[in-house]
């Protein structure tokens, strides 16, 4: 039999450990990881020079947002972004206009994604109080998992925010039993709505509205608080429940307590939650403006213990691509301005660069980026890991080599906005990505010819 193509002079990083080796791929499935002169005869040969083959990155948290608001992103630019930075599976978050909250219109993203995308997608489906008759039906279709929100929706953003909120705590419950009952994850953005907009009222009546402002609404408690509702209403009302981009360590503990206890419960956490800190909102302003907000130092070192100790689950981008000029509103108020920024090129290489420095391991980041998010979505084990038969997703990374982050080099439309790590200094480097075989990233170049090579990947649970 004669493969189609084949890596040879390589690490390969299986789940069962490192070794040096090569692989060979059929028909886009991985059919043989061997000592390179064991590989099978393959069409086409790549010498890896002694660099480590990863399974290719599943990002748990990303926005591209079409329909509409095409000129953030698109799943073509969004999608080159995600193969520049070694994703090969993106798991696309349900805010859109409008947001997937029945059958049709998640119907419509994936028709979408699947014209465009050169990486494999995924989506979380919509689960708002205002819909909560369609959240069975979403359920039948080809979702991951659910995702709502704890607040009103964001001002002059109504209708990016239809059926995916979940406003106040009777809401919440009747919420959280509607999507129990379909036995899917539920994925929420936990912050305390009524202590924040009490917050962000006071604080523009004495005309704090600059960045560090925006840090100072969103104090750790909103996020603290929220999370303890999530854990309690899980418990009595059965829900499984993922906690998106949790910021501080107090958050973490009480996640830690409840999988203790034996509940259902994931915990992501991004990047910037742990290479950055609330200085950069003085630096940046707007440009950093996330939500939850980047906190003080401590808080960040406080979060590390618990990617650490493996109470985070997963590490998303949560790339969130936005127009300069809507950035640029958050030098007036800043809150005005819409919080997110891209992330999904970076993921890794950031990654890699905290491996360098010793805060982590490579088998552990493999781990929060790749093989729990593929794990808990259920599409391990065609996603996730090099091993036989799984899908050949894979990311050549040089793990010595050091690069510049230059934003003017991105593939995302949004790359503009991406400030906050623009300049840095990074160790590991993505040179080589491949989706189910084909070489969609070599060098760092993406190919707009591999466009709508994408497909939709489905949970096999
Ligand atoms: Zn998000």
């Amino acid at each position: 039999m004669i493969a189609d193509l084949a890596f040879k002079n390589v690490f390969v990083h299986t789940e069962h450990g490192m070794v040096k080796a090569g692989v060979a791929v059929k028909a886009g499935k991985i059919i043989a990881i061997a000592n390179d002169e064991y590989l099978p005869e393959a069409k086409e040969v790549i010498d890896g020079k002694g660099q480590h083959l990863l399974p290719g990155g599943v990002d748990p948290h990303v926005h591209f947002r079409d329909p509409s608001k095409n000129e953030r992103e698109t799943f073509m630019t969004g999608s080159m972004a995600a193969a520049a930075g070694g994703v090969t599976t993106v798991c696309e978050h349900p805010i859109s206009m409008p947001p997937p909250y029945s059958p049709e219109l998640l119907k419509r993203r994936i028709e979408i994604a699947d014209r465009q995308s050169l990486v494999d997608f995924a989506f979380f489906g919509a689960a708002g109080a205002d819909k909560l008759a369609e959240i069975p039906k979403v359920a039948q279709e080809s979702i991951i998992a659910f995702k709502t929100f704890f607040h009103e929706p964001p001002e002059g953003r109504d209708k990016e925010f239809t059926g995916l909120t979940m406003a106040n705590d009777a809401k919440i419950f009747e919420g959280f039993q509607a999507v129990a009952k379909t036995g899917k994850i539920l994925a929420i953005h936990a912050e305390n709505n009524d202590i924040i907009s009490s917050l962000i009222k006071k604080l523009r009546a004495q005309s704090k509205v600059s960045g560090i402002n925006h840090a100072e609404s969103r104090p750790p408690v909103s996020e603290i608080e929220s999370v303890a509702k999530v854990l309690c209403l899980a418990e009595a009302t059965g829900a499984r429940v993922q906690l998106c981009h949790i910021s501080t360590g107090e958050a973490a503990e009480l996640v830690k307590q409840a999988k203790s206890r034996g509940q259902e419960v994931y915990l992501e956490t991004c990047p910037h939650y742990l290479l950055l800190n609330e200085q950069a909102l003085e630096k940046f302003g707007p440009y950093a403006k996330c939500n939850p907000p980047l906190r003080k130092q401590v808080i960040v070192d406080e979060l590390w213990k618990y990617v650490q100790d493996g109470t985070v689950d997963l590490i998303g981008s949560d790339h969130g691509p936005f127009l300069t000029e809507e950035k640029e509103t958050g030098y007036k108020d800043i809150f005005i301005a819409p919080a997110g920024f891209p992330g999904i090129d970076l993921r890794l290489p950031l990654m890699l660069t905290a491996v360098k420095q010793g805060k982590l391991t490579l088998e552990r980041v493999i781990e929060l980026i790749s093989t729990n998010p593929a794990k808990i979505y259920g599409l391990y084990p065609q996603k996730g890991a090099i091993r036989i038969g799984a899908d050949a997703d894979f990311v050549l990374v040089d793990l010595e080599k050091e690069f510049v982050v230059d934003r003017k080099k991105g593939y995302s439309k949004s790359s503009d906005i991406a400030r906050v790590y623009d300049g840095w200094t990074l160790t590991g480097l993505p040179m080589m990505t491949t989706v189910r075989g084909k070489i969609v990233m070599k060098d760092g170049i993406v190919s707009e010819e591999n466009e709508a090579w994408g497909q939709l990947v489905s949970p096999k649970i």
